[in-house]
């Protein structure tokens, strides 16, 4: 799965950044996501992207291929994880665990209905749990009279529509900068943005016909390792959250689990927070990568909890003890909501 010729030069090691899509409903998270995963890519094995379990894993190679980026550019992080945001369990019960997994949010805004009820409140959520955004200003293909440029980088997409469409898109860009600030945030459409480290980017994008798309992954595959390059650190140290329990039909109870950092080694013996206490067992996948673990015992594992890695010489009470905590912090969280 990891590929050491992916990191680009002798700089310092980065995992992939994890990111997930909030905002209104109808805004367009589902569409954007499957444009994330399909534009330009013939076929998904083709382009190396791995979507086994609700997590999709964009290798570099493939995110340089579907935009303008040159070859001798190169990109620090191996690639790019981005989390199915609206169906996880730990979302939408454990919203905390989930979203301080990410790096980075994409909050998608339609640009014919400006900010939302669920788009006010994923900001607040975001704020509280101090998470990064991008917006991407989605549907732009809506403007009266735009004319369609496939997955075309959003500046030549603009340059290309009548003066009509341009000044509808500047009066509704001002509108929605303007709430954005009403709500607290500075944000500016990235290419104008000479302050991209204080003022939240804005991408304007059609998940219908792909403008923007690749200008929004390269922010998060070129600009967001620059900003948070501490936080994308890659260490040894095994930071894993399980993201989903389910049932499967010929592997019995599996547990879906996104690795944030450190490798999982076949043999590996780990300990899931269950809801009756801790448990065990793996090949080697390197973080971040979204992990399907198979082994008796899982239906009774948690969402939104931690999978702990016993290395052999570790103390396993100390494990189990640590598990426990997190069961209680859990339980206690699932209460709140
Ligand atoms: P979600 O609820 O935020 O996941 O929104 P969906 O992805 O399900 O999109 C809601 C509706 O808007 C669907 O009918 C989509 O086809 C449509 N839609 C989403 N993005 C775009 C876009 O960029 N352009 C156009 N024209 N329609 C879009």
């Amino acid at each position: 799965i990891f590929d050491p010729q992916d990191v680009a030069g002798d700089e310092k090691e980065l995992r992939a950044p994890i990111c997930c899509i909030l905002g209104h409903v109808d805004a367009g998270k589902t569409k954007l996501l499957d444009c994330i995963r399909g534009t330009n890519v013939q076929g998904r094995e083709a382009g190396g992207i791995t979507q086994q379990i609700g997590a999709t894993y964009l290798p570099a190679e493939n995110i340089r291929d579907r935009t303008s980026l040159k070859a001798e550019t190169a990109i620090k992080v191996p690639g790019l994880l981005v989390i199915d945001t609206p169906g996880h369990e730990s979302f939408s019960k454990m919203r905390s665990r989930g979203l301080s997994m990410c790096d980075i949010a994409v909050v998608v805004v339609d640009i014919t209905k400006g900010l939302e009820k669920q788009t006010v409140e994923s900001l607040h959520l975001l704020r509280c749990h101090n998470v990064s955004f991008i917006v991407a200003l989605n549907k732009v293909d809506r403007l009266y009279g735009w004319k369609e440029c496939t997955n075309a980088p959003i500046v030549e997409a603009l340059k290309k529509q009548s003066d009509d469409v341009k000044s509808e898109y500047k009066w509704r860009l001002t509108k929605v900068v303007t709430e954005f600030k009403e709500n607290g945030f500075n944000t500016a459409p990235y290419y104008e943005n000479n302050k991209k480290k204080k003022v939240v980017n804005i991408v304007p994008t059609s998940a219908e016909s792909g403008e923007g798309v690749p200008d929004l992954l390269l922010l998060l595959v070129r600009w967001l390792p620059d900003i948070i390059t501490d936080k994308l650190a890659y260490d040894d140290t095994i930071e894993c959250t399980v993201l989903e329990v389910n049932e499967h039909k010929d592997l019995g109870t599996t547990v879906d689990v996104v690795l944030i950092n450190g490798v999982l080694r076949q043999g590996d013996q780990v300990i899931v927070c269950t809801k009756q206490g801790a448990y065990k067992h793996h090949k080697e996948v390197r973080a971040a990568q979204g992990v399907k673990i198979v082994a008796r015992g899982l239906q009774y594992a948690m969402a939104g909890t931690s999978l702990i890695v016993v290395k052999p010489g570790d103390d396993l009470r100390q494990a189990e003890a640590a598990a426990m905590q997190e069961i209680d912090m859990a339980i206690s969280t699932t209460d709140e909501n």
